[in-house]
C-alpha cells in the first residue's frame, strides 16, 4: 500500500485518520457511498490487549445498520446475560437482559472485533496504511498534507475524517480543543484463572468511596477488572504495581469475591488509561470532521462508547458525502447532533452518579454530585 500511495502523487479525496471501530465504520460507510478511502492507522504492538469492552444489547441497532451483525457471535465473543451492581446501596442488584428487546449483550474480544471489522472494510474497498500520522498541515489552498515515516513524500488529502480516538490528532492540528467534564481514569488489569475459568458472564459494577469497579469475564476465559477513579486519588506511589492494585481490590466486597472465588490472578502489572467524558469545542472545520471518541468520549459506565463511535462514524461519512454533493449545511447539522447526544448523555450521567449518596465527604462523589 505504501508503494501504491507514493507512486500516485495525486491528492486523495478522502483519508481517515485512525483505524479503530470509528475509522473502520466510517470507511465501510464511505465505500457504500461510492468512495475508496485510505485509512491510516498506528501499527499494533504484538500481543496488545485492549481494555475488554462490552456491547450493551441496544448496540445491535447500529451493528445491523452497518451490516456487520455476522461479526458479533460466539465463539469469538461471549454472550453477556446482564449485570449486577452495588451502587447507591450495600446490596447487589441484578439486571437481566432477558426481557431486553434486543436480547443479551456481548463481552467482545476487542482485537478480534477490530480484525474482522478491518477485513470487512478491506472487502468493501478501503485501502490501508499502517503508519502513525506524525505531522498534519492544513494547506492555504485547502486540503491537508500528511507526513508519516513510511512515506518518502507527504500525502495530500482534500478531506480528513478524524477517528484517532481521544488524541483527536486532526482536530488538534486544526486548532480545536477538548472540553473535559472530568478527569476519570481506569486503573485496570487482566487476570487469568489458576484452574477452570469462571462460567459467570454477568458483568459486575461496584461503587466504592474512592470510585467504582467494573469486572467482566472475557471470551478467552480471562477476566478484566478496572478501578475507575480520579488521577489525584490513585496511590501516589506504586500504582503500576500488582501488589498495590491487589490491595485496593481487597477493599471491595463483591469484586474481590468474583475474582478470588475462581482463583484469578493478574497477568501483568496494571495500567492506567484515560476514561473521562469530553467533547471537542468544534466537531468539524474546513476540510475535516471528527467522529467516535475523537469527537466525544463517554464514561465507561455508559457502556455505549463503541456503539456511539460506530453511529457517529456512519453519520460523519454521510455528512462528508452530502457536503461533496453540494450541501454546505450538512456538517453543521452533524455537529449539532453530536453535541445534542453529548448533552443528553451528561444528564443521564449526572442522574446515575446522583444515585450514589453513601459517601458524601468523598472527593470522588462530591465532584460528581456537586455537594
Ligand atoms: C476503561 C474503559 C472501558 C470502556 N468500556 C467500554 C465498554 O464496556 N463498552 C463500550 O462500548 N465502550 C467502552 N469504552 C469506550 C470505547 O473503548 C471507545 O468508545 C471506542 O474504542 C471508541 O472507538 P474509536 O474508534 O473512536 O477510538 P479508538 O478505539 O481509540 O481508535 C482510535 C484509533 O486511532 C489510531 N490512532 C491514534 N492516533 C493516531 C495517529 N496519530 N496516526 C494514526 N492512527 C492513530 C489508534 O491506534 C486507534 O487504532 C471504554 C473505554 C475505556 C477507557
Amino acid at each position: 500500500m505504501t508503494e501504491k500511495v507514493n507512486r500516485h502523487q495525486e491528492r486523495l479525496p478522502i483519508v481517515i485518520a485512525g483505524g479503530g471501530p470509528a475509522g473502520l465504520a466510517s470507511g465501510i460507510r464511505l465505500c457504500q457511498l461510492g468512495y475508496q478511502p485510505l485509512i491510516l492507522d498506528r501499527p499494533r504492538k504484538p500481543a496488545e490487549r485492549k481494555i475488554g469492552e462490552s456491547l450493551a444489547p441496544s448496540a445491535w441497532a447500529i451493528i445491523h445498520k452497518l451490516g456487520i451483525s455476522h461479526l458479533v457471535s460466539e465463539p469469538s465473543h461471549l454472550a453477556c446475560p446482564g449485570h449486577r451492581s452495588s451502587w447507591g446501596h450495600d446490596g447487589l442488584i441484578s439486571k437481566d437482559f432477558l426481557f431486553d428487546p434486543y436480547g443479551h449483550g456481548w463481552h467482545l474480544d476487542r482485537i478480534q472485533f477490530e480484525k474482522d471489522l478491518r477485513k470487512e472494510a478491506q472487502i468493501a474497498g478501503c485501502q490501508f496504511l499502517d503508519q502513525s500520522i506524525q505531522r498534519l498541515k492544513h494547506l492555504d489552498s485547502g486540503g491537508w498534507e500528511i507526513s508519516s515515516e513510511a512515506l518518502q513524500n507527504p500525502l495530500q488529502a482534500s478531506f480528513l475524517i478524524d477517528a484517532t480516538g481521544r488524541p483527536s490528532t486532526v482536530a488538534h492540528a486544526a486548532g480545536a480543543r477538548r472540553m473535559r467534564e472530568d478527569q476519570l481514569v481506569a486503573w485496570y488489569g487482566f487476570l487469568k484463572p489458576s484452574s477452570k475459568p469462571s462460567k459467570d458472564a454477568t458483568g459486575l459494577i461496584e461503587a466504592r468511596p474512592e470510585g467504582w469497579w467494573y469486572s467482566a469475564l472475557l471470551p478467552d476465559g480471562c477476566m478484566v477488572a478496572a478501578f475507575l477513579t480520579d488521577p489525584d486519588l490513585l496511590p501516589a506511589t506504586g500504582f503500576q504495581t500488582s501488589a498495590e492494585w491487589e490491595k485496593w481490590l481487597d477493599l471491595t466486597v463483591y469484586t474481590k469475591h468474583q475474582i478470588r472465588a475462581n482463583g484469578y490472578r493478574l497477568i501483568d502489572n496494571p495500567q492506567v488509561a484515560p476514561a473521562g467524558s469530553s467533547i471537542l469545542d468544534s466537531i468539524h472545520g474546513p476540510d475535516w470532521v471528527g467522529c467516535g471518541d475523537a469527537a466525544a468520549s463517554y464514561d465507561p459506565l455508559s457502556s455505549h462508547g463503541i456503539a456511539t463511535a460506530l453511529a457517529s462514524a456512519m453519520d460523519s461519512a454521510q455528512a462528508f458525502h452530502d457536503l461533496s454533493c453540494g450541501n454546505p449545511l450538512t456538517m453543521e447539522r452533524y455537529g449539532n447532533r453530536v453535541n445534542k447526544s453529548f448533552e443528553l448523555y451528561k444528564k443521564l450521567r449526572t442522574e446515575f452518579y446522583g444515585q450514589e449518596n453513601r459517601w458524601p465527604d468523598s472527593p470522588f462523589w462530591k465532584r460528581r454530585n456537586g455537594h
